[in-house]
């Protein structure tokens, strides 16, 4: 199954698609992680991504667009994949339809992990990661209100959006995932 998985900085979209990456035996792709990890080896593309990364902006949409469909043409990505922190943008999210449609095989489920505001704020508070200082904190919410929002119209439209609720334990949260993926039959590429 192809899922796309959307929630804020904070929402632990992280946590639960790794988790849901193995129990649906498919690999988790997050292209926060797939950046920081081309940051950390040098290379010219990590070096040009950490220069956003850094101030909470989003990396230029050609960037993450390379990394993300390089590997999306692994062997291991044939039968599905989870992608985690990708479309962050309309124009992200109609690039990838386009490059799944060329190879018939479109997203079957978006997920979108809800967490209210104050609680984000909180949670991020006491993470500690480069980019979880508060102001840098505070850029990454607005970049996600103003970008990624109109993504879930985006998704609405196409009968692809299932909100969950992401308060809760993490077991919970898990168990409302699921059941939004068993609502949805897998599209045959
Ligand atoms: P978070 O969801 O907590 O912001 P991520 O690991 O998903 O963390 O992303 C960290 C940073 O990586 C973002 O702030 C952004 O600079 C960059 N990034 C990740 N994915 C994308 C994307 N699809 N488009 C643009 N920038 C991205």
């Amino acid at each position: 199954m192809r899922i796309v998985f959307i929630g804020p900085p904070g929402a632990g979209k992280g946590t639960q698609s790794v988790r849901l990456a193995k129990h649906l035996n498919v690999p988790p792709l997050s292209t926060g992680a797939m950046l920081r990890d081309a940051t950390a080896k040098g290379t010219e593309l990590g070096i040009e991504s950490a220069k956003f990364m850094k101030q909470g902006k989003l990396v230029p949409d050609k960037l993450v667009e390379q990394i993300l469909f390089q590997r999306l043409d692994d062997p291991d990505c044939a039968e599905g994949c989870i992608i985690d922190g990708f479309p962050r943008t309309v124009p992200q999210a109609e690039a990838l339809d386009q490059w799944l449609a060329e190879r018939r095989s479109p997203l079957e489920i978006v997920l979108e992990l809800y967490v209210p505001f104050e609680e984000l704020q909180r949670r991020l508070a006491g993470r500690g990661r480069a980019d979880d200082s508060q102001e840098v904190v505070k850029k990454r919410l607005r970049a996600y209100d103003d970008l990624t929002r109109p993504l879930l119209d985006y998704y609405q439209g196409r009968s692809k959006l299932h909100r969950i609720d992401g308060l809760g334990s993490p077991d919970e949260v898990f168990g409302r995932m699921l059941a939004a993926i068993k609502s949805v039959e897998p599209i045959q590429g």
